[in-house]
């Protein structure tokens, strides 16, 4: 479907055709259209843009993968689809591992996605070899060479579950997750409530700029950062947007 340029909702319609193009393909679940339509709901409620406190992450987060030892970036159908390109271009910034790990398991949907991200030039880890003790999902199907190993792990798009089992297994969980309120952003180390079709651009611009930072210049970007700050702001962001349309509307009912 071609959608024109000039829709005001042009930006939304993209990565939603994307998403159903994903299905076709057999890339995206079916139930990863209900995960990008609540998506959808908290972008709007944020003014669909990079707050402050998505940037302040975002950074942190670049800091953080490029200290790690093993640094992986997990993806699923939906990061895949949305923001595969940019996932393989900041792996190789920071030198981090890519896999794919999805929770509607299936080996021919792991395949698939794997082959779409190896378009884009990057080694894409799916051995599906090993276990993560803990959890009964299908993430927990992970490769002996990445998320097994890793010390910090980029999750766009998790489940809380999972993000609670990387936790206990001694990671560093870096989420991007538009609804603040969810499992997974509050059991993060990191939390990005940003879009990933916004988060991952800002993240390579980051990652260029500070991979030529000292490792104590790195090191003090992660101490500064504080998560539960970023949660309440995000929060914030959420209910003084929300009140500054409420008020429009009582100025338009003036009139
Ligand atoms: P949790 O299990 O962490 O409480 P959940 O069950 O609400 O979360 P899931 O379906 O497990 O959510 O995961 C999807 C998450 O991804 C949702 O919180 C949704 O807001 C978020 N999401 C969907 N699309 C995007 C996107 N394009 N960018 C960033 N986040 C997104
Ligand atoms: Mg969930």
């Amino acid at each position: 479907m071609t959608i024109p340029r000039s829709h005001p909702r042009y930006q939304s319609l993209v990565q939603r055709e994307k998403i159903v193009e994903g299905i076709k393909n057999g890339i995206v679940a079916l139930q990863g259209l209900i995960a990008h339509g609540r998506g959808e709901a908290f972008d709007y409620i944020l003014g669909e843009k990079s707050h402050r406190f998505a940037l302040e992450a975002e950074k942190a987060a670049v800091a953080t993968m490029l200290l790690a030892k093993h640094p992986v970036i997990s993806v699923n159908g939906n990061s895949a689809v949305l923001a595969g390109k940019e996932l393989c271009e900041l792996s190789k910034i920071v030198n981090a591992k890519v896999e794919v790990n999805i929770f509607h398991f299936s080996y021919e949907r792991i395949q698939k996605i794997k082959s779409f991200l190896e378009k884009f030039g990057c080694e894409v880890l799916a051995a599906c070899d090993a276990e993560l003790a803990g959890l009964e999902s299908s993430r927990r199907i992970v490769d002996s060479r990445g998320i097994l190993i890793a010390d910090v792990v980029l999750v766009p798009l998790e489940d809380g579950d999972r993000c609670e089992i990387l936790k206990k297994h001694g990671k560093k969980v870096i989420a991007i997750d538009l609804n603040p309120l969810s499992r997974t952003a509050r059991m993060a180390d990191i939390t990005i409530v940003d879009n990933i079709v916004r988060a991952v651009p800002n993240m390579i611009n980051f990652a260029r700029e500070l991979k030529n930072f000292d490792r104590s210049e790195l090191e003090e970007i992660v101490r500064s950062f504080d998560n539960r700050k970023v949660l309440a702001e995000a929060v914030k962001a959420i209910k003084e947007y929300l009140e500054e349309v409420a008020s429009k509307f009582k100025i338009d009912q003036k009139f």
